[in-house]
């Protein structure tokens, strides 16, 4: 009578499923780097009140009264869809 399932057959399982995992992360990597190519995403700092946006760094973002300001993450088109105009300084 066997206990024990063999030792062997136990380590080729597991290396199948480890293979599996690196194709499925391979797959995700590849899927990743196509929507990246498509809509750049990037942090943004919006003024609600004068409906521009900003790089995070720009000099304006620090003058900008806290209660105007928006941290936004996204697409440059998405904001210009919204109606909102790039900085002349920094120009995002
Ligand atoms: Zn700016």
């Amino acid at each position: 009578m066997k206990k024990r399932n063999n030792p062997i057959s136990f380590f080729i399982w597991l290396l199948i499923i480890i293979g599996m995992l690196f194709i499925i992360k391979a797959d995700n990597d590849k899927n990743n780097t196509n929507e990246q190519n498509q809509q750049q995403s990037y942090s943004y700092v919006l003024n609600k009140n004068t409906k521009k946006f900003h790089h995070t760094w720009c000099s304006s973002v620090k003058q900008m009264k806290k209660s105007n300001a928006r941290n936004f993450t996204g697409t440059r088109d998405e904001l210009i869809k919204k109606g909102y105009v790039p900085c002349k300084r920094c120009k995002p």
